[in-house]
């Protein structure tokens, strides 16, 4: 693997080669997409491509070298990656990273250093860094990934370029599942546009078998609520808790409702849009177009974005179901 497999990310690819081949390398990154769209491959393929015994003319790690090898494997101090500890990356894992960076490597290698889900830095531990971004050795590389750079202090960003990860068009994203898991093209196709063009979590879905419960919970909240008494809308919010217990997948699982509420509204309003056409879910989204109407669905989708906006705020995860289950 290599910088140049890095897939549905042209601007970033681009940037990399760019400065690669200028010696122009930035000692500060910020790298802001969603989970999964290649934050971590990239910073990993970056590392190996400035430490590469016998790169490409375009400045490509070779992939086979001792250094390539060593930086894949996890075993070589040029490249480092920093988790939060819990919910928090504590002071003492910067302190450890600001002292691990002081060490010179030897000859002409770059150390790299990935901070992952920077936002979770506690307020010391995110100063503790800014000596280090402001002058750093060099040889030293930082890199800060994120999905939600807004968090991060304003003193940490303005020290590091900001490099976008976007979600991949969906047939690209499709095309590749099938060529790296040999799945259906149908469920490749899911896959993607479950996953918003995000090719980590489409492969994720695929792997863990959970494609098909989180379509299927997504598809009976719009089925089953469009109708549903206060006691059913309870047993609803039962069965959303227990999927979602996880924050994160019950982002998705929103996500996907949100997707399926705006397809619905889509419908109830132009039903012969092309977006619609030739979708195998037509009926289930003309029923719910007939059970909601128009103004009952706008007002799902705007509550549906609203309970996401406030799980990223850290509500609590079943008060953002409740605030959806019991009033859509
Ligand atoms: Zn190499």
């Amino acid at each position: 693997m290599s910088l140049s497999s890095l897939v549905g990310q042209p601007l970033a690819k681009r940037l990399f080669f760019k400065t690669i081949q200028r010696g122009a390398v930035s000692h500060g990154y910020l790298f802001v997409g969603p989970r999964g769209s290649g934050k971590l491959y990239a910073a990993r393929n970056l590392a190996k491509a400035l430490n590469c015994e016998s790169p490409s003319a375009e400045g490509d790690a070779c992939d086979r070298c001792p250094s390539c090898r060593a930086i894949e494997r996890g075993s070589d101090p040029a490249f480092r990656v920093v988790t939060g500890e819990g919910p928090r990356i504590k002071i003492e894992q910067t302190r450890a990273l600001v002292a691990d960076l002081a060490l010179r490597p030897d000859g002409d290698r770059r150390k790299v250093y990935v901070i992952r889900e920077a936002d979770r830095l506690t307020p010391n531990a995110a100063n503790n860094l800014l000596k280090a971004l402001e002058e750093p050795p060099s040889y030293g590389v930082l890199i800060l990934t994120t999905d939600n750079p807004a968090t991060l202090p304003g003193t940490v960003l303005s020290r590091c370029q900001t490099v976008p990860f976007k979600p991949a068009p969906l047939p690209e994203v499709a095309e590749i599942i099938v060529r790296l898991t040999g799945a259906p093209a149908e469920q490749a196709a899911q896959a993607a546009s479950m996953s918003g063009g995000v090719i980590g979590q489409a492969l994720e879905l695929l792997t863990s078998g959970r494609l098909n419960e989180r379509l299927e919970l997504a598809r009976s909240s719009l089925v089953g609520l469009g109708r549903a008494d206060v006691l059913e809308r309870v047993d609803f919010v039962e069965r959303m808790a227990q999927y979602g217990e996880d924050r994160e997948r019950l982002a998705e699982l929103l996500g996907d409702m949100a997707s399926l509420y705006r397809d619905a509204l889509l419908m109830a309003v132009h039903p012969e849009h092309r977006a619609l056409s030739g979708r195998p879910d037509r009926d289930l989204l003309a029923g719910a177009a007939a059970d909601y109407g128009v103004a009952r669905l706008t007002r799902a989708v705007e509550r549906v974005g609203r309970a996401m906006d406030g799980l990223r705020r850290n509500v609590q995860p079943r008060l953002a179901i409740e605030y959806v289950v019991l009033n859509v």
